[in-house]
């Protein structure tokens, strides 16, 4: 991979902003998680940023991931995130293509990834507003969950995820960032994976230990056909 092309250059930037969002909020670098969202890209973006040193993906869907995981599970060292909605009916072949589920929002769900006996790092995905996203769990229910989870020697709970409501003012953010903050500090748990493209600054900011990148890193992406 050409270290002057337009991925690797979009590479350092988001580079260069995780360290100064680091800086300015006194914190390391090794906190903060790089997930490169790959979602309708093809298979060779992940190839192409893997030859960058990006190790840990996310994508959305579970079959369009289907389709490029010939091509890329088996990557020393490269990790696999479902970032998107699991539906139960789908649990068992997103269990076997991903290696964390991020998006773990009901103990149904829960009881259906451990039920394939595949040892797996899970995430609870916490919906904290009520008009756009449909999916996770409401805040209130994140106690049983986490204990439901914990009970479940299959699954290894690292912590939280949300996304707010989309806004070009990542200020608009903050709030949802710290609630989730707060809720992982109540239940005992550390990760708290938030903060995207444009508002990664501010959940780091707010504690993030992973932020989730598509655009900044791959450019806009096409609208899924
Ligand atoms: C698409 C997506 C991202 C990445 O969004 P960008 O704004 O392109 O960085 C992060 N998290 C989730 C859950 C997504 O669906």
């Amino acid at each position: 991979m050409d270290i002057f092309s337009p991925l690797a250059e979009r590479f350092a930037a988001v580079e260069e902003r995780i360290l100064n969002a680091c800086a300015r909020a006194g914190r390391r670098r090794e906190e903060v998680t790089l997930l490169a969202v790959t979602k309708i890209f093809p298979a060779q973006a992940i190839l192409d940023a893997y030859a960058l040193g990006l190790r840990e993906f996310g994508e959305n869907y579970v079959q369009e991931f289907e389709t490029k995981a010939p091509e890329v599970i088996g990557l020393p060292g490269a990790r696999f995130h479902l970032i998107g909605h699991l539906q139960s009916n789908k649990s068992r072949k997103g269990a076997e293509l991903f290696d964390v589920i991020q998006t773990v929002d009901s103990v149904k769900l829960a009881h259906r990834l451990a039920e394939t006996g595949k040892p797996m790092e899970v995430m609870i995905e916490v919906k904290l507003s009520e008009e756009e996203s449909k999916h996770g769990s409401a805040p209130a229910d994140v106690p049983a969950l986490v204990d439901a989870i914990r009970a479940l020697p299959a699954l290894t709970l690292k912590g939280l995820m949300t996304m707010p409501p989309w806004s070009d003012n990542p200020e608009v953010a903050r709030p949802y960032f710290r609630t989730l903050r707060d809720l992982a500090g109540r239940v005992g748990v550390d990760g708290l994976s938030m903060g995207m493209s444009n508002d990664l600054e501010v959940a780091i900011e707010e504690g993030s230990t992973m932020v989730r990148v598509g655009t900044a890193l791959f450019g806009r992406r096409q609208k899924p056909a």
